[in-house]
């Protein structure tokens, strides 16, 4: 592996800058709030695979309009790094499958990409818990 110091809010800038061209073809913007300077050590690409995961299926959740959003706090020794949408929502029913093997609701979906982020953050002694917002959509946080 490959790890090293690396300052969430510049692996965040990677992650709109790569997918902000999707997302503006459904109008929904991608934004980072706050300043996430926070640092974490891990493999650059790999969290960057997660982030890339958490907001495609933001992405996929949503219809036109809308914000995505990434941000980072610390809480007492862990780093969490959020990312909220405003998309449909997660059923109670289907919580605890999230990221188990070829678990999927979509047509053409794999079912693998909270495998990947769920293996990944394991890694790297972190997982992910996910709620739905008060109003619309649901959050994913990473706790590292
Ligand atoms: P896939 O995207 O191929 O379906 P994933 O492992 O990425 O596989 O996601 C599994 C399932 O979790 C999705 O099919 C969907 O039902 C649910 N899901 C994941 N992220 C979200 C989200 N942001 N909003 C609503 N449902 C979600
Ligand atoms: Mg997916």
């Amino acid at each position: 592996d490959n790890r090293s110091e690396e300052i969430i809010s510049d692996m965040i800038n990677d992650v709109i800058m790569l997918l902000s061209p999707q997302a503006k073809q459904k109008n929904i913007s991608i934004m980072k709030v706050g300043s996430c300077n926070q640092a974490i050590e891990c493999d650059r690409s790999q969290i960057k695979q997660v982030l890339i995961n958490l907001v495609k299926n933001a992405l996929e959740a949503m219809e036109t309009g809308g914000e995505i959003i990434l941000t980072s706090e610390e809480v007492g020794d862990n780093v969490i790094v959020s990312v909220i949408d405003e998309g449909i929502g997660i059923p109670e029913e289907i919580l605890h499958k999230l990221g188990e093997p070829f678990f999927t609701t979509k047509q053409t979906g794999t079912g693998l990409g909270l495998l990947i982020t769920k293996q990944i953050l394991e890694a790297h002694n972190a997982n992910f818990e996910v709620s739905n917002n008060k109003g619309k959509g649901s959050t994913f946080k990473l706790v590292f």
